[in-house]
């Protein structure tokens, strides 16, 4: 197993090695928090997040759902007035959680995750197949009937292809997700 805290580093040092972000420049103003879309739905707030992880507290971050609920619209990161960007820290972090085996959120998980296979799969997305791994393996998303009235809507008009297509040079795109190491996501189980 991967370890996410590097040898002689504290996990602070470690989070902003590999995001590249400064977070010892945080000086928990907050302004983050009230421009974030999602705050609302985190256990731990944006700037909470940064304070933890300057507190070293590694198992709370790692545990918690906020690291799953950041959908990277980079506001926070235009309101910092210390040019720190929690998107690429929260993308850090869930590879951490990843590598240390903790659980993600199963529905934001299973999301990345059926639309990172498709295209692996077929070199873009087919939503069908997409849609319909998300839907097997999300516990919060079971109820196909809800959702069958939509997909009928969007199939008779067009908007879903009715077989995948592979893409030409899909070896490319595979080449890419073996250098980023998507097999080891691949092996996580929620
Ligand atoms: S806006 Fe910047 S300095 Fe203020 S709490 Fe957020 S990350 Fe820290
Ligand atoms: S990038 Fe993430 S933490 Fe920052 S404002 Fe957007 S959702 Fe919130």
């Amino acid at each position: 197993m991967a370890i996410a805290v590097e040898p002689g580093l504290t996990f602070a040092q470690s989070v902003q090695e590999r995001s590249g972000v400064p977070i010892s420049r945080c000086y928990f103003c907050q302004k983050c928090t009230a421009g974030c879309p999602v705050a609302f739905a985190m256990d731990y707030q944006p700037a909470q997040v940064l304070r933890l992880i300057q507190l070293g507290q590694e198992e709370a971050v790692l545990g918690s759902s906020a690291i799953w609920t950041c959908v990277g619209c980079e506001i926070c990161g235009t309101r910092c007035p210390n040019e720190i960007r929690l998107a690429p820290m929260f993308d850090t972090l869930r590879y951490m959680a990843l590598e240390k085996e903790y659980k993600p959120e199963p529905a934001v998980y299973w999301l990345h995750r059926s639309f990172l296979d498709s295209i692996r799969l077929w070199g873009r997305v087919h939503e069908m197949s997409m849609l319909a791994q998300y839907k097997l393996h999300n516990p919060l998303g079971a109820d196909f009937a809800a959702d069958m009235k939509v997909a009928l809507y969007l199939f008779f008009k067009g908007k879903i292809l009715h077989l995948p297509e592979r893409i030409r040079g899909l070896a490319v795109i595979r080449r890419l997700y073996e250098r980023a190491g998507h097999h080891r996501a691949a092996e996580v189980e929620s």
